[in-house]
């Protein structure tokens, strides 16, 4: 008997002492009382070890006694801790009065050998072991008491058992069963001391070994079925599945490699770790350099009961990147690797968001003085190779000074700088060479027009306006680098905000018309053509010119409406002048390169003839030859389409500086339009002369007719007949007219 009992207890005291140290490991309050009622048992199973093997009888009797003190200690943490557990914590008030009971309650049985206040100590009759006799009132106190705490464990467990969820019941089902053997055990003890061991330390020490693993270990069945749904081992996403108390219940492999041991401990680490308010919700995190997208909520049983917390980690890392991939393709011109327009603002943005006490920006844009005619005359792939060097001196700069730079649109850049550098970089930027092949050079001219960012809070858009029209300020007086944005130009945005914003109504009220500007035969001097050029009559800014309207209109895309309006009414002037038999000849159109890419030419000219019910050889397509410099397919394709269809094709503005002969020979035409001022005076004699007359000459013999426009004076209808031109459109002969006027021209000059 003596063996078994020393064999017992000392396993005991073992456990009580691993449980207590594990215990103590953890975190938790919870785990905190744990540990303490597992030393507490730890004592209590040392003193019994004493009891049993010392012999004589007064040191047994201390033993005993101080084992009581030991039991005092730790039905008090064990009360602690199931108050705890039932989430009534025990306040401080009233941990301060079990104390006080327990420290009086074990300084009597302490002292009990020396005074005898408790009671007295005698063999046991039947087994091997002593025990209490004749008991006194403090005896019964302490009994009192024990009985009471346990009786109150009882009741919390009881009450817990029947309110919490079916799937955490087991929990409590287990402690009840524990405490209700305590009791039963120490009442059975009381009664018949004579009959039986007093295993009360036993029973106490086995309870908190249950009690560790109920609490922290055991995970009943439904729960555990419940939440096996959103935890598996096999799947990618890292799931951790928290009890309603928030310590963990399951945790898959995945998860435990992506989160330290302390972060995924409890629930409340993790929160704190992760950031997230209480609740459920979708959040993103970077977690170990990847970027997760976390799904989190409660789990619920039928009656709504919290049971469970749940936190899936989705690895969004590469659809993130896949994202990312793809904004960055948007925000980026391919061409240079530099932000396209959209990247820019973007940028620029951010930029000045993140430096918005430092004033003193300035936005610069600057314009590749005429891109068109690289791209025409020496090919797309030059231009482009025009382009990356420039994006490389930018790209230069930008590792020099703070500043965000992009190619905002076809031959222009846009940088974003500190002010006091903007001069260097125009300077730096406004006469570059740029390396095409071995040895060969081509000189690129840039203008650059530049805002004081001076209101921050304003749009970039704001200030973009204002310095391309510096810009194009800039390129109008070719001889300043840079020019920056004045108030005077202040106006000129103001009324092209209003013409912008009375478009449409000045559309449909009519107050766009046609001038008809006559085209004389040399060898006639009759007026073989009419050229119908576009008017808007505003009702409060007078006459508007077309050279101001329709380049903002190329830029917003409205030229195509207004277009098909003008083409209509070219159309039914033509048809109407012929019917009352005053002119008959044909009437040209101007085409602009919006209008190539924006809409089906062919197909609207062809409506329009059908409709006005004229020969489509009386309409001739004016079209600028370096238009679509980029979509050349495009443009021989409409042009192709349009000759198909009966119309007479004229490329207008041939010679403008950047036309090249090469890719007008691709395209097919009827009449090359001249302009005088491509042909200055000093031009016309000695060799540009002789090119010029045999480019005529040339033209003739591919059955095509020369027309020269800007015909002021006397002396360039002299050059217009050296130089072999065929018919003459200018001042010189007639302005352009009202379409009366036009008839009355028409009529003085039959003979
Ligand atoms: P453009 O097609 O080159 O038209 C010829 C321009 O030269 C006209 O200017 C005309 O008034 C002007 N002009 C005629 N004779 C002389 C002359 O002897 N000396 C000088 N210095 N100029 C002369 P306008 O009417 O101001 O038109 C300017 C430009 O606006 C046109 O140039 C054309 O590109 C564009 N435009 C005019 N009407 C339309 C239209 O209906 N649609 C489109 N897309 N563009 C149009
Ligand atoms: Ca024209
Ligand atoms: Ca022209």
């Amino acid at each position: 008997m003596r063996i078994l009992f020393t064999t017992v207890t000392i396993i005991s005291l073992a456990l009580a002492l691993i449980y207590g140290s594990l215990s103590a490991s953890r975190k938790s309050r919870q785990a905190r009382l744990l540990a303490w009622t597992s030393f507490c048992c730890a004592a209590l199973m040392a003193l019994y070890l004493c009891y049993i093997t010392v012999d004589s009888i007064r040191l047994k009797e201390v033993f005993y006694s101080l084992q009581f003190a030991a039991i005092d200690w730790t039905m008090f943490s064990m009360f602690a801790l199931i108050r705890e557990s039932v989430e009534k914590p025990l306040t401080r008030t009233s941990i301060a009065i079990l104390a006080i009971i327990f420290l009086i309650d074990s300084a009597i049985f302490i002292s009990n050998p020396i005074n005898g206040f408790a009671f007295d100590f005698a063999p046991h009759p039947v087994y091997d072991m002593f025990l209490v006799t004749s008991p006194k009132l403090f005896c019964f106190v302490h009994y009192a008491l024990r009985f009471s705490v346990c009786a109150f464990m009882v009741y919390y467990v009881t009450h817990r058992v029947f309110t919490i969820s079916k799937f955490y019941r087991g929990r409590y089902n287990i402690a009840f069963i524990l405490f209700l053997a305590i009791l039963v055990c120490n009442i059975y003890f009381l009664i018949e001391p004579n009959k039986r061991p007093d295993v009360t330390s036993f029973m106490i020490t086995a309870g908190v070994v249950v009690l560790y693993y109920s609490i922290f270990y055991f995970s009943p069945n439904g729960l555990i079925r419940k939440v096996q749904l959103y935890v598996n081992d096999n799947i990618s996403d890292a799931t951790i599945i928290y009890d309603y108390k928030g310590d963990v219940l399951r945790i898959n492999k995945k998860a435990k490699s992506l989160l330290e041991d302390n972060v995924w401990e409890n629930v409340d680490n993790l929160c704190s770790y992760l950031g997230f308010p209480e609740g459920e919700g979708k959040y993103k995190k970077k977690i170990k350099g990847g970027q997760y997208e976390i799904l989190y909520g409660p789990v619920k049983d039928e009656k709504e009961n919290h049971i469970a917390t749940f936190f899936i980690f989705y690895d969004v890392t590469k659809m993130e990147e896949q994202i990312e991939r793809e904004h960055k393709i948007a925000i980026t011109d391919p061409l240079t690797g530099a932000y396209n327009r959209k990247g820019f603002f973007e940028a620029a943005n951010d930029f000045l968001y993140r430096n918005e006490s430092q004033a003193g920006f300035a936005l610069v844009i600057s314009g590749i003085c005429g891109f068109k005619a690289i791209n025409a005359s020496y090919g797309t792939k030059v231009g482009d190779k025009v382009l990356r060097f420039i994006e490389h001196c930018y790209h230069d700069y930008h590792h020099s000074y703070p500043m965000i730079y992009g190619r905002t649109s076809e031959g222009k850049f846009s940088a974003l700088v500190p002010f006091d550098y903007v001069d260097e970089l125009s300077s730096d930027l406004t006469s570059i060479d740029v390396p095409i092949d071995k040895d060969v050079d081509i000189h690129v001219d840039m203008a650059h027009g530049f805002v004081v960012l001076d209101d921050i809070a304003k749009p970039l858009d704001h200030y973009y306006e204002r310095a391309l029209l510096a810009l194009a300020e800039c390129k109008k007086n070719s001889v300043m680098g840079a020019l920056e944005y004045s108030y005077e130009m202040e106006e000129q945005v103001k009324r092209r905000q209003l013409l912008v914003a009375e478009m449409h109504n000045a559309l449909r009220e009519g107050q766009f018309y046609i001038e008809l500007q006559p085209q004389i035969e040399l060898m006639t001097r009759k007026v073989t053509g009419a050229e119908a050029l576009a008017r808007w009559q505003h009702p409060k800014l007078g006459r508007i010119s077309p050279a101001e309207f329709v380049p903002i209109f190329e830029e917003n895309g409205f030229v195509v409406n207004l277009d098909v309006y003008i083409w209509e009414l070219a159309a039914k002037t033509a048809r109407e002048l012929s019917d009352k038999g005053i002119y008959s000849g044909p009437v040209s159109i101007n085409v602009s390169q919006i209008d190539i890419m924006g809409m089906d030419i062919a197909a609207t000219l062809e409506r329009i003839v059908t409709e006005v019910d004229i020969d489509p050889s009386r309409i001739h397509v004016e079209i600028t030859e370096s238009a679509c410099a980029q979509k050349r397919d495009t443009l021989i394709r409409t042009m192709d389409l349009l000759r198909q269809k009966g119309f007479v094709l004229e490329i207008d503005d041939f010679g403008s500086g950047y036309s090249s002969l090469n890719a007008l020979m691709k395209l097919p035409f009827d009449v090359i339009k001249l302009d005088m001022a491509f042909m200055k005076e000093s031009n016309i004699d000695g060799k540009n002369g002789i090119i010029i007359s045999s480019i005529v000459d040339m033209i003739h013999a591919l059955q095509a007719q020369v027309i020269v426009e800007g015909v002021e004076t006397e002396a360039n209808v002299e050059n217009t007949v050296r130089l072999g031109g065929d018919i003459v459109q200018g001042y010189y002969f007639s302005r352009p007219l009202s379409i009366d006027s036009f008839v009355e021209y028409v009529k003085s000059h039959r003979h």
